[in-house]
């Protein structure tokens, strides 16, 4: 280069502005008391222009004052995820693939049905435990999603139904069974469930939030010390060797240790019950020996507790996606599977697919899932060490 030649280089300064979504109840109070030296009632009205009204500017935000409104635009953001695509299905269920960053994206379903409305949230950017019956599981892991990536899925469909907590109710229970192991990604979800909640955020009561888990036994503990939502545990065979061939998670965590924290969990939370998934596979573990198996371990369950109704079994028909090799059971083999367990005294729903014709049924999302081959492998190694489970495994592995 000679002497007098110059070059431009753009240089992109990151935001370094908090990003006020993602902050529950407490975090923001102590943002507007340690970083404003303001009172918590503003941290309040913050919560209610948010998730009552939608608003992601603070000039929209009147009641705060001028002078409020310059500090924290200075201080603050409210970013929500970006809306790649939306599509909603014949039958009213509605899926959004929202971006997260410049290379991922994941998606949220909202499935409406007779006085309620169920928005399934994903907690990860894909997923690391590879259920074999799973479509996110095929799209391997990538990161965490933030406290703030997380809530931002219930207030895109919040604010897609025009729901205003307390008054037009539309979003009536939140499920996070999107993609991901939610107790994996702990601190995030806990908070964003906590925002969901709040009657600030998005109002709902505590059993209208369930949470999902492949069965991170340790973690089932955790969670119920530090939240008070309900509980699902995907189980899909009775027995270890036919469960750890569809959810390798069980060779850590065998259906003995995980039902001993699920007895654990409806100790601590009076009142509370288990719902059990059972994804139905023709001719993998929809026989009726298999049936006579859950009714069993559904009973040693109801027994230990002494609660007849602290188990229910969702059956859910397998949805297939492309290159899977399972098979949807048949009806007939449904109904047989569902009445066993009926006679047997075990609370027994079958559930019915839902946006089916727009891949939004369930373990059928998808999301796209970029640069996840190394984070994949260093994720996997860390939990069979036994450390996966907290953010920090995740960042480093990033
Ligand atoms: S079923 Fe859930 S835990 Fe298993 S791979 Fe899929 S998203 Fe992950």
């Amino acid at each position: 280069m000679s002497a007098v030649e110059t070059t431009t280089t753009q240089i992109t300064v990151p935001d370094t502005r908090t990003n006020l979504f993602g902050l529950d109840r407490v975090g923001l109070e102590r943002f507007f008391a340690e970083k404003l030296g303001e009172k918590t009632y503003r941290a309040h009205q913050i919560m209610k222009w948010m998730y009552h009204r939608h608003a992601t500017s603070f000039a929209e935000m009147t009641d705060l004052g001028k002078a409020l409104r310059a500090k924290l635009e200075e201080v603050a953001t409210i970013v929500t995820p970006t809306v790649v695509f939306e599509k909603p299905s014949v039958d009213g269920t509605h899926k959004w693939l929202l971006g997260m960053d410049t290379s991922n994206a994941i998606e949220t379903v909202f499935i409406p049905d007779k006085g309620r409305g169920t928005l399934c949230v994903s907690s990860q950017v894909g997923c690391a435990l590879n259920c074999q019956f799973c479509s996110t599981a095929t799209q391997g892991f990538n990161r965490n999603l933030s406290a703030a990536e997380i809530i931002g899925q219930v207030w895109v469909a919040a604010r897609h139904l025009g729901n205003i907590p307390h008054k037009d109710r539309k979003l009536t229970n939140v499920v996070m069974m999107g993609m991901g192991e939610p107790l994996m990604n702990f601190d995030n979800v806990v908070t964003a469930m906590s925002i969901m909640r709040d009657d600030l955020g998005f109002g709902l009561a505590n059993k209208r939030v369930t949470l999902s888990t492949a069965g991170m036994v340790p973690m089932i503990d955790k969670l119920s010390e530090a939240s008070d939502v309900s509980l699902a545990v995907s189980l899909h065979a009775a027995n270890d060797d036919l469960r750890t061939s569809l959810v390798p998670l069980n060779k850590k965590y065998p259906i003995a240790d995980l039902m001993a924290a699920c007895t654990r969990y409806v100790q601590r939370k009076k009142r509370t019950s288990i719902t059990f998934e059972y994804t139905l596979m023709k001719g993998v573990n929809d026989q009726p020996a298999h049936a006579r198996e859950l009714v069993r371990l559904m009973r040693r369950f109801t027994n230990e507790l002494q609660d007849s109704d602290a188990a229910k079994v969702n059956l859910i028909p397998f949805n297939p996606f492309t290159g899977t090799r399972f098979e949807r059971s048949t009806e007939t083999d449904i109904r047989a599977f569902q009445k066993i367990l009926l006679d047997g005294k075990v609370l027994t729903m079958v559930r019915r697919t839902r946006g089916d014709d727009i891949d939004a049924a369930c373990g059928q999302l998808k999301g796209q899932v970029m640069d996840r081959t190394r984070r994949n492998a260093t994720f996997r190694k860390s939990l069979e060490a036994g450390r996966a489970g907290g953010e920090g495994d995740i960042d480093a592995a990033a």
